[in-house]
């Protein structure tokens, strides 16, 4: 069933946010506007909520948890729900897929793919939801019968950014949802109109009214006041560590579970041994496929120095020929950056970079091709001869620029690829498969790809060692980051003890 259009041209949309079941305004009736990073120009009008508005919705979610049916559900039941989301989610996965291209510049081919894949998060958490149960333990007191069980942890306050809003909604909700918690989302103020429109699928679904809510607004305002409301049991978050540590201590103020999905300055490492056309097409999908705006872009090249000037030519001749367009174009291979303050950042790093003694080989400015220059492109960039300590190789720039790094042998390239404050991924190309492992075992990092790059699942775990994060999401265990355990002991023998020993 078609729920959600597709955006027409010329036309802006009006949203309101998702509250109890409700489309509903504001209070304060504020909205600002989300504009289109290829245009430039605003498209949808957003609802600005304040921490009132967040309350409306705690509450919903805390009412439909407590009082609605929702809490009385069997885990089959809620699976039922989540496979007609999924169904829902498929036969919308056009549309949705528009909306977010038009709001975040990210290529139609790549959200089309995305939201395509999308459903198996759903239905794989679907088919989890009524296996989700505690143990029988076997007591050391003969009297005893000891069980667990798993209970949902209760309100979900969930943040997510701009660059894959369903898609990195999705590494939480259905596994909140199959644990039986209610939801409420503040999307990033750049990108809210997926989150929204994917609100319309809920009511069609059979979900009760506020298990799932959506407010919408700016980080300090809307977002503070979500983690810092004392009804979320759980924040569960993706971001940058910068805003990860802010949401941490507000989470901690009414001790609230926190998962954090944080940055990343992740190394791609290429052995003299690699396929050197492979390597390079991995290393140019991992830091020019999305803009570069990935939490596990390849943003430093460990390259081996036998290898260094092959592997730099045949990635400055791949990146001067990427096509730069319109994210909705079949041909196009990169898009803008999701919004002004964000090219400009990208911009200003390429030249501080510069300033430290790095070389630019590739790209570094606006293009200023007609077509082009209104949007918020920055070319392709390759910096040559940079060493780790630059800035440029420890902040994470969330755009198309590659920092190359030589290096002379295993123990150098490992010391350099943990010698980062994150942790989040890596790539290793090489042919010796001894030496593959040895390196994988020695990073320290969430997932590693051997001969490979960019690659995820909904079944396979997701998360950051260090300041790239708390928690895991995805795969079966990501349940329990939306899970209480609760210990039941059964007395079986009737008789009465000792009040003042402890059994
Ligand atoms: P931000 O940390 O700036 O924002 C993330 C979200 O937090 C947005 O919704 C933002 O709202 C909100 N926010 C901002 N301030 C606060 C606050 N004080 N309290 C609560 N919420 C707040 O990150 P970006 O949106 O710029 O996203 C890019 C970052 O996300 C990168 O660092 C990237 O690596 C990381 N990321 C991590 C992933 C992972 O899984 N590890 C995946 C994808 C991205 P608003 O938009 O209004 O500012």
């Amino acid at each position: 069933m078609q729920l959600i259009e597709a955006p027409k041209q010329e036309e802006t949309r009006k949203y309101g946010m998702l509250i109890g079941g409700e489309w509903v305004e504001p209070l304060s009736g504020k909205t600002f506007e989300s504009s289109n990073p290829f245009t430039g120009k605003a498209w949808a009008t957003i609802s600005e909520a304040e921490a009132e508005d967040v309350n409306r919705a705690v509450k919903a979610a805390r009412h439909a948890f407590d009082e609605g049916p929702w809490g009385r559900m069997t885990g089959t039941e809620r699976a039922r729900l989540l496979r007609r989301l999924a169904e829902l989610i498929g036969e919308n996965a056009d549309n949705l897929a528009l909306v977010e291209s038009t709001d975040n510049g990210k290529l139609l081919r790549e959200m089309g793919g995305q939201l395509k894949g999308l459903p198996e998060w759903y239905y794989y958490f679907a088919g989890a939801a009524d296996k989700i149960h505690g143990d029988t333990i076997p007591s050391d007191k003969p009297n005893f019968f000891v069980y667990t069980r798993k209970e949902p942890v209760g309100v979900v306050g969930a943040i997510t950014p701009w660059n894959s809003p369903l898609l990195l909604l999705s590494f939480k909700l259905p596994a909140a949802l199959a644990a039986g918690c209610t939801f409420v989302v503040k999307p990033a103020e750049h990108t809210s109109a997926s989150t929204l429109e994917f609100g319309k699928l809920f009511e069609e679904a059979g979900f009760p009214p506020g298990v799932f809510n959506v407010v919408t607004g700016y980080g300090a305002g809307a977002g503070a006041a979500l983690t810092a409301h004392p009804g979320v049991d759980k924040v569960a978050f993706t971001g940058s560590t910068e805003t990860g540590k802010l949401v941490m201590k507000s989470a901690a103020d009414h001790l609230a579970k926190v998962s954090l999905e944080l940055g990343g300055k992740s190394p791609n490492i290429v052995f003299e041994d690699a396929d050197v056309e492979a390597a390079s097409n991995g290393v140019i999908s991992g830091i020019f496929a999305a803009t570069g705006q990935t939490c596990i872009a390849g943003s430093r090249l460990l390259v081996h120095k036998k290898s260094h000037d092959e592997i730099v030519e045949r990635l400055s001749d791949r990146a001067s020929t990427i096509k730069l367009g319109d994210p909705l174009a079949d041909d196009t291979e990169m898009g803008p950056s999701a919004f002004r303050e964000q090219m400009d950042k990208v911009l200003n790093y390429i030249d501080t970079a510069q300033g430290e003694g790095a070389e630019l080989v590739s790209g570094g400015n606006r293009p200023d091709t007609e077509g082009l220059k209104e949007g918020f492109f920055v070319e392709p960039t390759i910096l040559t001869g940079v060493d780790n300590d630059m800035r440029i190789a420890r902040e994470e720039v969330f755009g198309p620029v590659l920092s190359v790094i030589p290096v002379e042998s295993e123990e150098e390239i490992i010391r350099l690829a943990n010698d980062t404050e994150f942790g989040l991924a890596a790539g290793i190309w090489t042919k010796d498969i001894q030496r593959a492992h040895r390196v994988a075992h020695a990073i320290r990092a969430g997932t590693i790809w051997i001969n490979a790059y960019r690659t995820l699942s909904f079944n396979t775990p997701f998360g950051g060692y260090k300041s790239s994060g708390l928690g895991r999401e995805n795969g079966l265990d990501s349940i329990n980051e939306f899970c209480e355990t609760k210990s039941v002991w059964v007395e079986l023998s009737g008789s009465t003890r000792d009040p003042f020993t402890m059994g």
